[in-house]
């Protein structure tokens, strides 16, 4: 057992705090990872803040990780010492079930281990990635390609997957007409991931402001959805709309949007139930599903893809002591596109 230095929620509304957390002994197959940077992504305010249910204070979160193997347990074959490596949403899974075995052990039947807010093997509650350091089972540390500047690569273990699954396994390709709804920290990854892999790509923001932004970041289209006229525009239009907004939208205006056999795949995750017309769903034979993060292998199978086409998000490094005003800009949709945070200035020596 070792104490690292780490920011901490200790309620659902006081300001993050420096603390220490506890992390376990390398076992054989595990990686003792010095975490450099940690990326901030919307879920860490949805959990600390209660959105999602109770938690468990004080509570450490960040599941956007990005650091060098320090230590290897004595069966490790994945890593070595000095490895650059990530660390998503995931710290562990059965690995025997037909998801798990299937490669997605974001939905493993007996429930995979958060990175924070889980429940580790020793029945304690998993602490995340604003720490110096983390402990985790080699099959959940990824190897971030040298391509990728070091301090964008944190936020491609749960930004990057999560809207690289679903452009993924819903086709978004050439000739596929993909629209992203909110230009945030998922939303502006989708639009470069969805670029890259050949769609047409639309961007649906609240406003204008990030016109320019979007369409540098390989959008070719760009509208307000505060602008009425945009639903009556684009309607029929799209084969794929990847929803990455954190509060409700109006999902039926939403759905008219798509064209033949079109989906809406949502992985913003506001806990409030949503309503959805089925008439609009019968138009088009319309689809509506979800996407949660995505399998170890389909994840890097994005970080080398990133690599290969040169894709990292838009960073803003911050210290320790700006987290707490790094959440408020996330909560007022002022990121541009993920804050990082530098984790030599959590603490300690
Ligand atoms: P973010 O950086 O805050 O981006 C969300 C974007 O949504 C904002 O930038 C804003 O874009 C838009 N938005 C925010 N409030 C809105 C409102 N009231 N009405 C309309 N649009 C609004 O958040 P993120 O880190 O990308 O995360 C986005 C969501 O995905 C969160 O709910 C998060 O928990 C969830 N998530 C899910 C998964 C999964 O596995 N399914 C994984 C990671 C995150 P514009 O200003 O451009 O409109
Ligand atoms: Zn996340
Ligand atoms: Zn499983």
């Amino acid at each position: 057992m070792s104490l690292v230095h780490a920011y901490t929620a200790s309620s659902a509304t006081a300001p993050l705090a420096p603390g220490t957390i506890e992390r376990r002994e390398v076992g054989p197959k595990d990686v003792l990872i010095d975490i450099a940077w940690a990326g901030i992504c919307h879920s860490d305010i949805h959990t600390v803040r209660g959105d999602w249910g109770e938690v468990p204070y004080p509570l450490t979160v960040g599941h956007e990780i990005a650091g060098v193997v320090a230590e290897v347990g004595s069966e490790v074959t994945r890593h070595k010492v000095g490895d650059r490596v990530g660390v998503g949403c995931m710290v562990d899974s059965c690995r025997e079930c037909a998801n798990c075995l299937a490669g997605v052990e974001q939905y493993c039947l007996r429930g995979f281990t958060d990175t924070y807010n889980g429940t580790d093997r020793d029945g304690t509650v998993t602490q995340g990635g604003y720490s110096q350091r983390i402990v985790v089972d080699e099959h959940f540390a990824l190897r971030v390609p040298e391509a990728i500047p070091f301090e964008k690569a944190a936020p491609l273990l749960c930004a990057g997957i999560t809207t690289y699954s679903p452009l993924r396994n819903w086709n978004a390709g050439p000739g596929r007409k993909v629209a992203v709804v909110g230009l945030g920290g998922l939303g502006h990854m989708a639009v470069k991931l969805a670029h890259a892999m050949g769609a047409e790509v639309t961007v649906l923001s609240q406003s204008m402001k990030k016109r320019e932004d979007g369409l540098r970041f390989g959008a070719d289209h760009y509208h307000a959805t505060s602008d009425p006229d945009t639903f009556e525009r684009l309607a029929n239009t799209f084969d794929l709309i990847v929803n990455t907004v954190s509060a409700p939208i109006d999902l039926d205006a939403y759905l008219n949007l798509l064209a033949l056999d079109g989906a809406i795949v949502s992985v913003g995750a506001p806990p409030e139930p949503v309503a959805v017309t089925l008439f609009t769903l019968f138009e088009n034979r319309r689809s509506f599903a979800g996407s949660k993060i995505g399998g170890i292998a389909q994840t890097q199978e994005m970080l080398d893809f990133c690599a290969e086409h040169g894709i990292a998000p838009e960073v803003e490094i911050v210290r320790a002591d700006q987290i707490n005003e790094a959440w408020e800009r996330v909560l007022a949709s002022d990121v541009r596109y993920r804050f990082v945070i530098d984790a030599s200035t959590l603490g300690g020596a």
